[in-house]
């Protein structure tokens, strides 16, 4: 799944829960729950394969992604300044959400591809249920909508 919607729900979390206790754990268990859910991403591994790294195409869409994500996640701590504890929460339940993905950015990027990190990838891969590009994006983006909904409700 895209990082956006990994975000969004982290966030969603996080503000609605107040706990670190409860808000930490969930919004990393959540990144598993979201990747069981039907969705499109870029063919990073497929294309790694073929080419030796992903496509440019790809590298594109998962930057944009990632700006989207981290943007989000500023826009939605600074929201909640001066209750520093809400903004600090909301920033560790974001990272927490997408940091399974985010280790594996060596694997990708910088040629690691051998020992744990080959292992965490072959795993990450293995839970993914992934369709095409029309419906895994409707999913992902109703994932992003409902989260925002329940911020702000
Ligand atoms: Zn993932």
């Amino acid at each position: 799944m895209l990082e956006t919607p990994h975000v969004a729900l982290g966030i969603a979390m996080a503000v609605k829960t107040g706990n670190p206790w409860v808000a930490i754990p969930l919004s990393l268990a959540s990144h598993f729950l979201l990747d069981r859910v039907p969705h499109w991403n870029p063919h990073f591994y497929t294309e790694t394969q073929k080419f030796g790294q992903p496509k440019k195409i790809s590298t594109y869409i998962a930057v944009v992604d990632e700006m989207i994500a981290i943007a989000l996640t500023l826009f939605i701590a600074y929201k909640f300044m001066p209750d520093v504890n809400k903004s600090f929460l909301i920033l560790i339940c974001s990272l927490l959400s997408v940091l399974p993905d985010q280790i594996k950015i060596p694997y990708f990027f910088c040629n690691r591809r051998f020992g744990l990190i080959k292992k965490w990838v072959d795993f990450e891969r293995s839970i993914q249920v992934e369709v095409g590009p029309v419906w895994g994006i409707l999913t992902q983006t109703i994932v992003v909508l409902v989260s925002f909904y329940w911020v702000f409700s």
